[in-house]
């Protein structure tokens, strides 16, 4: 003999809404970005891109390597601690 498990007709996909370790994670990044004075735009010509942290100089999302961040940030971000990146000379 078959036997069929199903869903009731009334059942209502519930929406999706963040978890507690959302708000956590959420909490802990804003603390990070604003120590970092992080920005979601450039500084002058000072950003993500042209920074010596960001790990992919020409993609659009990078890992940020610096000590105090190691986080996803984009190429036209901007923090505090933005720094050149080295030429060959000043190495
Ligand atoms: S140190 Fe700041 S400016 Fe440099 S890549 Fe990281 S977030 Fe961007």
């Amino acid at each position: 003999m078959d036997t069929v498990v199903g869903m009731s007709d009334n059942y209502v996909i519930p929406e999706p809404e963040p978890k507690e370790i959302d708000e956590k994670t959420s909490m802990e990044l804003r603390h990070l970005a604003a120590n970092a004075v992080l920005l979601g735009k450039p500084s002058g010509a000072e950003k993500c891109e042209n920074c010596r942290y960001y790990l992919e100089p020409t993609a659009d999302l990078s890992y940020c390597w610096h000590p105090k961040l190691r986080i996803l940030v984009g190429s036209s971000w901007w923090c505090q601690w933005w720094d050149a990146i080295p030429t060959s000379a000043n190495e």
